[in-house]
């Protein structure tokens, strides 16, 4: 069964960053997109009374229901990010069909095409936004010459503005957007790894909850921490402790799967959630991530990592608190073991009988 909001890296969305932003912006633009349709529909109205050509009223009305709830349903798509760029461009190609077979190609109502763009512009990077515009760009410009071939030598006006109007939705889009986006990342990255820090744990947890709970599908955490890294500080100075949390973050997320999600708790614990791994591949993933730490050399230095990890039973709902407390417990065993190794938690055998 598809899973909602699964994050599939992507050309539309390359990063947790891109994803938390995409979900967030479409859930605020919805409702908004709801108003604007109601009064797109208010607007176009009128034109059965007087206009009488219902081949324009047709599909907008039908463009218009169908890429919304096309758009409404994307997060429960396993492609949320590419459904609803399809819907987008959808209704932007059912305003301009309206609109020609009109025989309005070149009226005010192309300015509608706009609003599609500002949506992309909200939800989408860069890269997206460009291939979006162009397209919209193409499309527009193209009924407009379809319907009216001579109108660049008439009236040039007609192609050049809508195209600029357009483009400028785009650039105003893309500079609240950028502006958004320093935002969030000094919101939920760390700023010395790089790494998502606690905050981008927390808003993620609910996501992976709800999607354990539809899926059944076990969820795996690993906690590991750095041994004695307070001598590597007390010997080498705070700069070189530093330098080595950087490069620990870049071993970890070096040996991960690209939909495993990698954090920094905070001081030189990090934590990391595995989708869908059982607890024999979580375990590997924790023997995995401990090896690669202490094979390489980090700063010069033999740096280890002792490593604690969990997974939920079958039959198990994965609640990150009692998930992660179990890891942490498994972490303090590895610890007390002698650190440099792996403990992998035991699961509750009331989660284990109620499976069986
Ligand atoms: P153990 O093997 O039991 O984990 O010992 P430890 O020395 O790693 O653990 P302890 O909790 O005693 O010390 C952690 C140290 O991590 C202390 C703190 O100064 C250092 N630390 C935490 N955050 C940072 C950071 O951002 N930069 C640097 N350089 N050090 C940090
Ligand atoms: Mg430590
Ligand atoms: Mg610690």
């Amino acid at each position: 069964m598809a899973s909602p909001a699964t994050f599939r890296r992507s050309w539309f969305c390359r990063d947790e960053l891109e994803h938390q932003r995409f979900m967030d912006m479409n859930a605020r633009l919805l409702p908004v997109n709801t108003k604007v349709m109601a009064l797109v529909l208010v607007a176009i109205f009128p034109a059965i009374f007087f206009g009488g050509d219902l081949r324009s009223v047709g599909p907008a009305v039908f463009g218009v229901l169908l890429f919304g709830a096309l758009q409404r349903a994307a997060i429960r798509l396993p492609n949320p990010q590419v459904v609803c760029f399809v819907a987008l461009l959808g209704a932007t190609t059912m305003i301009v069909i309206a609109l020609y077979f009109y025989g309005a190609a070149d009226s005010p109502g192309m300015a509608l095409v706009a609003w599609p763009v500002a949506g992309i512009a909200g939800r989408y990077a860069r890269r997206v936004l460009v291939v979006g515009t162009a397209y919209t760009c193409a499309i527009a410009a193209g009924a407009i010459l379809l319907a009216e071939p001579g109108i660049l030598g008439t009236d040039p006006l007609h192609v050049t503005l809508i195209v600029t109007a357009i483009i400028a939705s785009a650039s105003v889009g893309a500079v609240l957007r950028d502006s958004d986006i320093d935002n969030r990342g000094a919101a939920i990255l760390d700023p010395l790894t790089g790494m998502l820090n606690r905050h981008a744990l927390n808003t993620r947890v609910p996501e992976i909850e709800e999607q354990s709970r539809l899926t059944g599908r076990p969820v795996g955490v690993i906690v590991a921490d750095l041994d004695h890294f307070k001598s590597v500080n007390d010997t080498y100075g705070h700069g070189t402790g530093d330098a080595v949390l950087r490069d620990v973050a870049y071993v970890l997320r070096r040996e991960l799967r690209a939909y495993d999600l990698a954090y920094r708790m905070g001081g030189e614990e990090f934590a990391v959630l595995l989708p869908g791994a059982s607890i024999v591949e979580t375990g590997q993933m924790a023997e995995r991530l401990r090896a690669a730490v202490a094979s390489d050399q980090i700063e010069g230095l033999d740096i280890r990592i002792s490593v604690g990890a969990a997974c939920t039973a079958p039959g198990e709902e994965f609640a990150w608190k009692s998930l992660f407390e179990r890891a942490d417990a498994a972490l303090y065993e590895a610890k007390r073991g002698g650190r440099n190794r792996v403990v992998v938690a035991g699961q509750p055998a009331a989660a284990q009988a109620a499976a069986a």
